[in-house]
């Protein structure tokens, strides 16, 4: 993959974040958000980002570095407890799954992969938002189970119950499409029979893919927005997500539509940008939002290593 455009995926997502954080919680079009501001929910200056972006940097390092589970896991607990990879010192937003899920690590010393949730009521969306550096890194592996088991496995470390690992697969895999240069539709019409053909020994996982069924229903993009739910629900999120980069032609636009879809702004912002900038290749998101971006150092100095590698690893610059 090209540098430019893995910056651009990761900046996209980070931006997304940024712009949700003052209005996360807020209810649908009670205000209207088109630009970088401070204050509103967490009284951050603009430019904040949050724990979305907080746990994604973790994982850019760790697949940069080659690491293991229980690394990345060190990791989250220094975000968690210790205020590393945030803008200013200060962890905010942390949703409860995810933070049940570093403290198993940390405090009960329970192993990487056993640390997240298993239950029903822990299909938020706090593993999805962290995903998008797993996706890059998994784009030239050609085999489908070994890319679904270590999405699985990454998705493990916070969330463990098979609806949000079957959300997971589906976001990533329309990921690894687009960045293997399908368009969306044909991805949207292929991948459901891809993944029941990859996922027969796995009842349990396949059962859960009838909750994001809507998606993959020719006219979806056309559900009327009223319809289009924008909660943590890792469901309603992917939903969400994948309903406004088809409803949009550009990158900006794709971000602004999920912002202004209210309650957890940041997160399907955040996801909505990274899905947007691997539709639309050829654009970039708004420079000016990336310049105003809060503490740009800690994002650059794990961001540019990452580049590093995965650009050489297909020999492109
Ligand atoms: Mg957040």
């Amino acid at each position: 993959m090209k540098a430019d455009l893995i910056k651009n995926i990761l900046y996209a997502g980070i931006v997304g974040d940024t712009l949700g954080v003052p209005v996360e919680f807020k209810k649908r079009d009670t205000y209207y958000v088109d630009a970088m501001i401070s204050g509103g929910t967490w009284e951050q200056d603009a430019g904040s980002w949050s724990d979305d972006t907080s746990f994604t940097l973790p994982l850019v390092e760790s697949l940069t570095e080659k690491s293991d589970y229980e690394k990345l896991m060190q990791k989250f607990e220094n975000y968690m407890f210790h205020n590393k990879y945030t803008p200013k010192g200060i962890a905010f937003g942390i949703g409860g799954t995810c933070a049940k899920a570093v403290r198993n690590w940390s405090t009960n010393h329970y192993s990487a992969l056993e640390c997240g949730d298993p239950s029903e009521y822990a299909n938020g969306n706090g593993a999805l938002m962290r995903l998008a550096p797993l996706a890059i890194h998994l784009q030239t592996k050609k085999n489908l189970s070994e890319r679904l088991k270590l999405t699985k496995n990454y998705t493990s470390l916070t969330h463990r119950h098979a609806r949000a690992i079957m959300g997971s697969y589906i976001y990533l895999e329309i990921l690894h499409g687009l960045l293997n240069g399908k368009n969306l539709n044909d991805i949207l019409k292929d991948l459901p029979e891809q993944l029941k053909v990859a996922l027969q020994n796995e009842p349990d996982e396949w059962s859960e893919f009838i909750y994001y069924r809507d998606i993959f229903t020719p006219g979806f993009k056309d559900i009327s927005r009223n319809n289009i739910k924008s909660t943590g629900y890792d469901v309603d999120t992917l939903l969400a997500c994948v309903w406004c980069v088809l409803n949009s032609k550009s990158i900006d636009e794709a971000i602004l539509m999920a912002v202004n879809l209210g309650e957890d702004t940041d997160t399907i912002a955040s996801i909505t940008g990274t899905l947007a900038s691997c539709v639309y290749q050829t654009d970039t998101v708004n420079s000016e939002w990336v310049a105003q971006l809060q503490n740009k150092e800690p994002l650059d100095s794990i961001i540019d290593p990452f580049i590093m590698v995965e650009t050489k690893k297909v020999g492109q610059n």
